[in-house]
């Protein structure tokens, strides 16, 4: 553990409130290296096969559980929240109403926040290194098996609400979380108590009931999961309810009343190149080349074409039956691969066009 008397502990931990603050964070909290319960809840979920494709979840889930596994001698954990809500664009609601348009998860709608987030905690470690010489740490941005949400909890940032999202009570749930695991012992923060009381707003809105449990998301149903983690082809009874997203969900954000009146995010999480009010058919027309131009710097990047256009298909499929839709669809058949042939064939069979469901009934 660092050598410093309380006195400075205390003084610094007010200046790295007003660093953060100065850097941009939108939130500060400082918590133990203990989880408490996250652990056992943890394993109770990954039991259940809740993680689907998601293996990285079970893999290291003790140093999930036990930060000091995964940093041996960490004393206390700064979680900082960061703001992507904007005011600015289309509204989501009004994107989610269009069947011809193209719902992206607000989050990914800019830039993708694991740079500016690391860039932002590592000058926060310059700031106290300046101030007390070298001390211990590490900086997460999403990078290893960290539980950030129940460390934010902890924190006092927010509480885990029944959406399994971290809320703040003011400014709602729109922010990315990021730690610096360190050796100092810094004074905690009080966690956040529960504001959910009796509502079940996010439950209600949930468009395949991922969230029958309170403060449990199964993710093998989440739509979130489906269009952006899960690799393989997409059950086909839950295809009818992704609607037109097709990259993520915020659904159970959108409903939330703690999010009535979001805090305004950093402008380079703002929509760019017009994702926020797109068509599905313009997206669909994007050629590997294309993607790759426009994801360049995005969290979208990530899926890459193939699950892109996997999405695409469904939305499509769940749209209006246009002409030019289904001529889209057709020109695309045999052009990415077998999985995406898969769903282009269930769309144009959502569509009414018969000879490609009895084209996907022969394949099956
Ligand atoms: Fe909690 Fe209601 Fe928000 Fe769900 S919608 S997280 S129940 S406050």
């Amino acid at each position: 553990m660092h050598p410093i008397s309380d006195a400075a502990l205390a003084e610094l931990k007010q200046n790295i409130q007003l660093w953060s603050r100065e850097l941009g964070f939108d939130g500060i909290g400082i918590s133990g290296a203990e989880l408490g319960d996250a652990g056992p809840a943890l394993q109770r979920w990954l039991g259940r096969g809740w993680h689907g494709e998601m293996n990285f979840m079970s893999r290291h889930a003790d140093k999930r559980a036990d930060p000091g596994l995964l940093v041996p001698g960490v004393f206390r954990i700064i979680s900082v929240r960061l703001g992507y809500w904007s005011d600015a664009g289309s509204s989501a609601e009004t994107v989610l109403r269009d069947s011809r348009k193209a719902y992206i998860a607000r989050y990914a709608l800019g830039r993708d926040y694991h740079r500016p987030m690391r860039r932002k905690l590592q000058r926060l470690a310059d700031l106290i290194t300046e101030a007390i010489g070298p001390f211990a740490y590490r900086a997460f941005v999403d990078s290893a098996p960290v539980m950030e949400k129940p460390l934010g909890q902890n924190a006092g940032l927010g509480w885990i609400g029944k959406n399994t999202n971290l809320i703040d009570p003011v400014t709602g749930s729109w922010f990315f979380l990021g730690e610096l695991y360190t050796d100092l012992p810094l004074p905690v923060d009080s966690p956040h108590i529960d504001h959910c009381g009796s509502c079940t707003r996010c439950a209600e809105a949930c468009p395949t009931n991922a969230l029958d449990v309170p403060y449990q998301l199964d993710a093998t149903l989440c739509i979130a999961y489906l269009t952006i983690e899960h690799k393989s082809s997409i059950p086909e009874a839950l295809r009818p309810m992704i609607g037109n997203r097709i990259f993520g969900c915020d659904d159970c954000q959108l409903v939330c009343p703690h999010n009535r009146e979001p805090g305004q995010g950093d402008e380079i999480f703002s929509a760019r190149d017009g994702l926020d009010d797109i068509s599905l058919l313009e997206l669909f027309s994007w050629t590997p080349k294309t993607f790759a131009e426009y994801t360049q710097g995005s969290a979208i990047r990530r899926l890459g074409y193939e699950r892109w256009m996997r999405n695409l298909a469904v939305a499509l499929g769940n749209g209006p039956p246009d002409e030019s839709v289904i001529a889209a669809l057709r020109a695309r058949l045999g052009a990415v691969s077998e999985m995406v042939d898969e769903h282009i064939h269930w769309a144009l069979g959502r569509l009414g066009e018969t000879s490609a469901a009895t084209n996907m009934r022969d394949r099956s």
